[in-house]
C-alpha cells in the first residue's frame, strides 16, 4: 500500500512536472513569437515612415568602374518624383563633383527641399576617368555616347554595343529603379544649359537664374548620349548644365546655387 501510494505519487510528480515542461514549451514559443513580431514591427519602424529625420537621406553603392572603384549615389528624401542628378560623366571635368558635393551639404542641412521628392544624386560616374584626368572610362569609352538611345553608333569610342560599359550600367540601374521624371547631367567647358526633350521651360528657368546662354542643341551629334536616351527617347526632361572650364568648385556652387535649387523646385 505505502509503495503504491509513493509509486502514484510519484507519476503524479512526474505528471506534473511533464505539464510543467510543455507549459514552459508553449511560453517559449510564445516568448519566441513575441520576439519575431517585434522584430518585424522594428522592421517596419526603420522602413516606413518612423525613421529619425537624419535617415531621409542615405549612401549606396550602385555599382563599380571598369577598375573596380565604387559609384556611390547619394539618395535623398522618401516620397514624390525622383529627379536624377550626376556629374563627372567625362573624368576631365571634376568640377562637377566638388559642385554636387557642395549642393549635396546643402541639400542634407535643408530636407525641406526634397520633402515631397527623392533625389538621386551621383557625384562622379566615372571614377576611373576621373583619377586619370582622362574624359572616357579605362577602356577608351566615351561614357556619354554608351547610352541605349535609337540613335547609338557602335565605334571603339562608343563602345561595342549599348551600355557595355559597367559606369553606363550604374546609371541605367538607376533609370530603371527609380523612374526619374527629370535628369540633370554637370558637364564642362562649353558655359551654358542645353537640354533635350520636354525641359524648355525648366532650362530657360535655370539659365535665368545662372545667367548661362540657353542653348537647345549643343551644335554637333552626340549618339548615345545620355541626352538622346533619356530626353529624345524616353522623353525625360533632361538638362545638360556646362560648366565653363576652369572653374573651381566653390566658385561653381556660388554661380549655380539658385539654378540648382530651380531643378529642384521647378
Ligand atoms: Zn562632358
Amino acid at each position: 500500500m505505502q509503495a503504491g501510494l509513493q509509486a502514484g505519487s510519484r507519476w503524479v510528480r512526474l505528471r506534473e512536472v511533464r505539464r510543467f515542461q510543455r507549459l514552459l514549451g508553449r511560453r517559449e514559443k510564445v516568448g519566441r513569437s513575441l520576439l519575431i513580431l517585434l522584430g518585424v514591427f522594428c522592421a517596419g519602424c526603420s522602413s516606413a515612415g518612423v525613421r529619425p529625420a537624419s535617415s531621409v537621406s542615405h549612401s549606396e553603392v550602385i555599382g563599380a568602374s571598369v577598375e573596380g572603384r565604387a559609384i556611390t549615389a547619394e539618395i535623398l528624401g522618401r516620397e514624390g518624383p525622383a529627379f536624377l542628378i550626376f556629374g563627372v560623366i567625362h573624368g576631365n571635368e571634376p568640377a562637377g563633383e566638388q559642385l554636387l558635393e557642395l549642393f549635396l551639404g546643402h541639400l542634407r542641412k535643408n530636407p525641406s527641399l526634397y520633402s515631397r521628392r527623392r533625389l538621386v544624386v551621383i557625384p562622379v560616374l566615372n571614377p576611373d576617368g576621373l583619377a586619370r584626368k582622362s574624359r572616357y572610362n579605362v577602356r577608351g569609352v566615351d561614357l556619354n555616347r554608351n547610352f541605349p538611345a535609337s540613335n547609338f553608333k557602335k565605334s571603339r569610342r562608343n563602345g561595342p554595343y549599348p551600355a557595355s560599359e559597367p559606369e553606363t550600367k550604374a546609371l541605367m540601374k538607376m533609370i530603371r529603379q527609380f523612374r526619374p521624371t527629370r535628369v540633370l547631367a554637370v558637364h564642362s567647358p562649353l558655359l551654358c544649359v542645353n537640354y533635350d526633350g520636354p525641359a524648355d521651360s525648366l532650362a530657360a528657368a535655370m539659365a535665368r537664374a545662372s545667367g548661362y546662354p540657353l542653348k537647345p542643341s549643343i551644335g554637333y551629334p552626340t549618339p548615345g548620349s545620355l541626352g538622346s536616351y533619356a530626353g529624345v527617347d524616353l522623353r525625360l526632361p533632361t538638362i545638360t548644365l556646362e560648366l565653363p572650364g576652369k572653374l573651381s568648385g566653390e566658385k561653381a556652387w556660388e554661380d549655380l546655387k539658385e539654378a540648382l535649387l530651380v531643378f529642384v523646385n521647378h
